[in-house]
This record gives C-alpha cells, sequence and structure tokens, in this order.
C-alpha cells in the first residue's frame, strides 16, 4: 500500500510519515499543493492524506484537479478547522473523507484501511473484487475458469464499479468518466451498457451483480465471504 502525504506542517508530516511507515505502508511526503498534485497525477498510490491550508495550491483545490483528471484515488482531507462549511466543500471537492486535527493516530489509520478497502484490491494489472478479477491489461474479466472480453465501453463501465465497490457510483460520473464532460451521453447508454455487463456476469456465474438505486446510479453487490 502506498500513501501520499500533502501536509506542509514539517512535524506534523513528518509524524504521520511515520505513522504510516510503521504500519508498513509506502509514504512519500510533499509540503505544498503543487508538489502533491504533481506526485498524485504522476504516482499510483491506494490513498492520499491531503492538508487543506496548503501553500502553492490549496487542498480542495488539489482534490478538485484530481477528479477533473479522473485519478480516483481515494483522499481524506485534513484541517485545523472544524466548521461544517469545510466539511462540504472537503467532500463536494471530491474528497472520500474529513478529519479535523489534531486527531488520534488510531482513528487516523482506522480511516485510511477503511478508505483503502473500498477500493477493489489492486494487484499489479488487475482490480479483483469479490470472485472477479479485471484484467486491465487485455481488458478481460475473469471468474473461476471462465472468461470474457470486455469492449471498450463495457471495461470503463466495469473498472469504475470495481474501483469503487461498496459506494453507489453515480450516473453522471459514469458518462462523464466514460464518455467524457461534454458528451450528449444520456442515462439511457449507461442502462444499455449495464445490461451488457449484467448478461456477461451471469454467463460467468458470478456471484457479485450489478445493483442499482434508482435514478441515482450502480454499485456492486458482492456476498460476503
Ligand atoms: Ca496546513
Amino acid at each position: 500500500m502506498r500513501i501520499l502525504i500533502v501536509e506542509d506542517e514539517l512535524h506534523l508530516a513528518e509524524a504521520l510519515g511515520q505513522i504510516m511507515t510503521e504500519q508498513k505502508y509506502l509514504a512519500d511526503v510533499v509540503h505544498d499543493g503543487a508538489d502533491g498534485l504533481d506526485y498524485a497525477l504522476t504516482e499510483q498510490y491506494d490513498a492520499i492524506l491531503l492538508d487543506v491550508m496548503l501553500p502553492k495550491i490549496d487542498g480542495f483545490e488539489v482534490a478538485r484537479r484530481l477528479r477533473a483528471a479522473h485519478i480516483s484515488t481515494p483522499i481524506l482531507m485534513l484541517t485545523a478547522r472544524d466548521e461544517i462549511n469545510d466539511k462540504i466543500s472537503g467532500l463536494d471537492c471530491g474528497a472520500d473523507d474529513y478529519m479535523t486535527k489534531p486527531f488520534d493516530p488510531g482513528e487516523l489509520l482506522a480511516r485510511v484501511r477503511a478508505l483503502t478497502r473500498r477500493q477493489g484490491e489492486f494487484i499489479g494489472n488487475t482490480i479483483t473484487v469479490g470472485d472477479l478479477t479485471l484484467r486491465l491489461d487485455v481488458r478481460c474479466l475473469m471468474c473461476g475458469d471462465n472468461m470474457v472480453r470486455l469492449g471498450f465501453k463495457e471495461f470503463e463501465v466495469m473498472r469504475l464499479l470495481m474501483a469503487n465497490y461498496r459506494a453507489v457510483v453515480p450516473k453522471e460520473d459514469i458518462i462523464s468518466r466514460v464518455w467524457g464532460l461534454d458528451s450528449e451521453a444520456e442515462d439511457n447508454n449507461v442502462e444499455v451498457y449495464v445490461s451488457f455487463l449484467r448478461k456477461k456476469l451471469s454467463f460467468l456465474h458470478s456471484g457479485v451483480s450489478i445493483g442499482t438505486v434508482r435514478k441515482i446510479g450502480y454499485f456492486l453487490e458482492v456476498p460476503e465471504l
């Protein structure tokens, strides 16, 4: 597990790095928003700890730009302020969770674990959720000995659902990430691809299915092992 820490208070940054390293996470520590953005855009992380008040680019803006660049790495925002408004803009900008300083290291680690669990398990070029493995290099979905190749859009929709499993992925997010922000694609397009994927899941005899939250979006239903 690799974590990016973006925090300009040097003592706190160092302490965070230490807490993560003790838990066997690999931690990169940077001290301003510009470096944070740069690292997050060029390296792969399992989670990002992102301070709000940062030199150069603030944490909210870093989160917004990462989401605009389709980087879906879970983000835990850290801030000294505890106004409810901050909390709202934190989640608005695409952050996944929020903690006010000072915080308890135990709670921080619990939140990081929860965030990284929320993602499918990434191993090399694959994402695994339940009995399903998606191979990112050849766009194949596998379950036991069965395998199907996915079309490009099917693959992109499946990848989004698997990378965010346990969360409901809003239809608008699917449209903007798979078809592009300016696309004319509508809800119907998403429904068509979801129905293709459901057929493939049943062909694979997977225990995983795609659930619908009416008018909102889709999520993966994964039977508890
Ligand atoms: Ca700060």
